[in-house]
């Protein structure tokens, strides 16, 4: 046989048979070398569950402010509140963006994350989340991690809960998966010790599925993680989407150096981007989309991962900042026809959808 490898074998057996992988295969097949066997398992994986699809949305990327009181050691876009550099966009100023990328690129998603902002209050996010629905009714709002939640409700003296039903109220449509960074605490504390813990996070995501709103998950990768660690960090969420059935997609993030704090540990290679797509695909057998944020990896990277067990290509996201303020050099200005193009060059049929992945 062309592709075998007998060291793996009991793995592929597992998933020809669409058993579910373990703790240690997933470590094993982090620490094999024979990516292009590791990358046949996650295709076949792939085509079973999405055939020749890849999906992908028009998304505009809003990030309404970088002053945030955290100090994330891979992050390069936040500014400590009255640090230069710091900005804060009105309400009014986010409408009109919004209403520009609908007119201009015909979005059906804006995908909105910022800050820990100690100077908004709640009705800035209410007033972000109608004021889009104002202008474009049609359009999915994908908005706040669960730090970002987990902020507000400590500010606000409010559950969680409370603050996802009135977002839900004013027009979220779902969460974004970010800040999720690493689970293994002892690597979290070290990376993001100001951040939202891992069982808070999940608890977060918990609740959110509770009260019907999407939500992706991600993993941070290629930083000072070990294997174990982003296998631990993959079988929690598995472990959460058993129970709640509500992650549409998990998006494994390559950490973009340039400019962070920890900018001398250089960025994870291409071999380690493909493994991570197609682990992923591996482990997370509940997970319905592997999703790769081209932006974080590049097109050429991404094109490739598309046959290595991812089946979306996230959205266009025109205006991102957060990666590109960490050295990142891809398209802001992303069109859908060049979009899909791309995606039929890679051999896939592209499926325009928003993140609760109906067909636009
Ligand atoms: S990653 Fe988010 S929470 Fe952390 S410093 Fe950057 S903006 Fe703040």
């Amino acid at each position: 046989m062309l592709f075998h490898n007998p060291n793996l074998a009991d793995i592929a057996n597992k998933v020809e048979h669409g058993e579910r992988l373990s703790f240690d295969d997933g470590v094993r097949l982090f620490r094999s070398n024979d990516l292009s066997f590791i990358g046949r398992l996650a295709h076949q994986a792939r085509v079973r569950l999405h055939g020749k699809k890849v999906y992908y949305s028009i998304n505009f990327h809003m990030n309404h402010t970088n002053v945030c009181t955290a100090r994330c050691l891979f992050c390069a876009f936040a500014r400590r509140p009255g640090e230069s550099g710091g900005y804060t966009f009105s309400i009014d100023q986010i409408q009109a963006a919004v209403k520009k990328a609908v007119e201009g690129y015909r979005i059906n998603e804006v995908h909105i994350v910022g800050g820990l902002n100690p100077d908004l209050d709640m009705d800035y996010y209410l007033g972000l989340c109608r004021a889009i629905k104002e202008v474009a009714p049609h359009i999915f709002i994908k908005a706040l991690t669960a730090v970002e939640i987990d902020d507000m409700a400590q500010r606000f003296k409010l559950s969680w809960e409370q603050i996802l039903i009135q977002l839900k109220e004013a027009g979220l449509d779902g969460l974004p998966g970010g800040g999720a960074e690493i689970f293994r605490e002892t690597i979290r504390r070290k990376i993001c010790a100001d951040k939202t813990t891992s069982k808070d996070w999940l608890e977060i995501h918990r609740i959110a599925h509770r009260l019907g709103l999407y939500s992706n998950c991600t993993i941070l990768y290629g930083h000072i993680e070990s294997v174990e660690d982003r296998v631990d960090h993959m079988l929690r969420l598995r472990a959460l989407q058993d129970e709640t059935k509500g992650f549409s997609s998990f998006i494994p993030l390559a950490f973009n150096a340039e400019n962070t704090p920890i900018q001398k540990l250089g960025e994870p290679d291409g071999y380690t981007d493909l493994k991570m797509c197609a682990i992923s695909r591996l482990l997370l057998d509940n997970i319905p989309h592997i999703k790769l944020h081209w932006t974080s990896l590049d097109l050429k990277m991404a094109s490739v991962g598309l046959h290595f067990g991812a089946d979306d290509l996230g959205g266009t996201n025109i205006n991102e900042k957060i990666m590109h303020d960490a050295g990142n050099e891809t398209p802001v200005d992303m069109t859908e026809d060049k979009f899909r193009t791309f995606i039929e060059k890679a051999g896939f049929e592209p499926i325009l959808v928003d993140s609760s992945y109906a067909t636009v």
